[in-house]
């Protein structure tokens, strides 16, 4: 039997982003079908539509989700119907060299797709859903290695958080950067991530969380995440970080734009032997300059921190037990509550800088 359900959809490049009718498969072995609850707006979803990434079209948006498990099939084992779950939009195969090796993040099967068919149709023709997932619907058909089981007790609008930004972002703290108490951590770009990023490094016991933004308005929400410092991002930032930190520069720099401009910013404003972590999602044509001596000489790392460099079946479950018992606080990180035909205006306030998270309640 198919379901038919309301998602959000953009029918082609540059177009915009409305309200359809789906229909979805009917599940097959080892798929489960997820009644969505609520599913946050992601930067990375803006870079579908803005020119940033080229999906395929027509595309179902949204891929940071929380739900209920309606129905699953045939073998299905990790998954019960009425199971709360977190949906991942980068399901470790388990078979790999790199889930072999330790490195799920950067499994071979699902690395770099932007987006897949998976049955979903629209006026009878294949859909694309946003990786693998397309949760800006009423339901999703996902294999249920998608799926995270998550205690009852957890809200639906946190738990889809859980599924990328704070995911990614306290990843890139704790996996990546592996900060440690007393260091200086610089944190640009100040959306979901970037304010998961500023929670979790003063979680992890860091001196000095200095925030970038361009936007001042974002120096409430910074500090409510437990930034110390907050600036204003300009072309004087390296200088004016130095300032802050005795002269020297940060310990960390951990950049959640995804910009050649702002990943040059972080270089420069990380001390000698520093570490620059990437976890914005850039262009491919966006290319960061730096000089062949300076890489030597300043003696700094540069890496990159992909789904927060984490196992989700292990990661996710873990954070939604931090914030049961009040050890993980993301209530500052949404602002906004929303209806799916809401979703296009939530991406002008990203656009715009405005706000953290835009949550849509289904
Ligand atoms: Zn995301
Ligand atoms: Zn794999």
């Amino acid at each position: 039997m198919s379901h038919y359900v309301s998602g959000l959809v953009v029918r082609e490049g540059g177009g915009p982003a409305t309200v359809e009718e789906l229909r979805l498969p009917e599940i097959g072995p080892g798929q489960v079908r997820v009644r969505v609850r609520a599913a946050g707006v992601c930067h990375s979803d803006l870079s579908m539509i803005n020119g940033t990434l080229r999906p395929p079209h027509p595309l179902v948006l949204g891929h940071e989700a929380s739900g209920e498990v309606v129905e699953v099939g045939e073998h299905v084992t990790r998954a019960a119907v009425g199971d709360h779950v977190v949906l991942n939009w980068q399901p470790p195969c388990r078979n790999c060299w790199f889930c072999d090796h330790g490195q799920p993040w950067l499994c071979s099967t699902s690395s770099g797709v932007a987006a897949l068919e998976n049955g979903i149709t629209l006026d009878d023709a294949p859909v694309h859903v946003t990786l693998g997932l397309g949760a800006f619907a009423e339901q999703v058909v996902a294999p249920e290695n998608a799926v995270i089981a998550v205690p009852r007790e957890l809200d639906f609008e946190v738990a889809a958080l859980l599924g990328c930004s704070v995911l990614t972002g306290s990843g890139a703290v704790r996996n990546t950067a592996d900060v440690q108490p007393g260091e200086s951590v610089l944190v640009i770009g100040l959306g979901g991530v970037g304010l998961s990023v500023v929670a979790a490094a003063r979680a992890a016991g860091a001196g000095q969380v200095i925030a970038v933004d361009v936007s001042e308005a974002k120096k409430g929400l910074a500090e409510a995440a437990g930034a110390t410092d907050f600036v204003v991002s300009s072309d004087a930032l390296s200088k004016d970080i130095r300032v802050r930190t005795e002269g020297r520069g940060a310990d960390h720099a951990i950049e959640c734009v995804g910009r050649a401009s702002t990943i040059r910013a972080a270089w420069r404003a990380t001390r000698r032997g520093g570490q620059v972590t990437v976890v914005g999602m850039g262009a491919a044509d966006d290319m960061v300059q730096i000089a062949a001596l300076d890489i030597f000489s300043s003696a700094r790392t540069l890496r990159a921190s992909v789904y927060g460099q984490a196992d989700p079946d292990i990661a996710v479950p873990a954070l939604a037990r931090d914030v049961l018992d009040g050890t993980l606080s993301l209530d500052h990180l949404i602002t906004d509550r929303i209806e799916l035909a809401d979703v296009p205006a939530a991406f002008e306030r990203m656009a715009r800088g405005e706000g953290a998270r835009s949550v849509v309640r289904l």
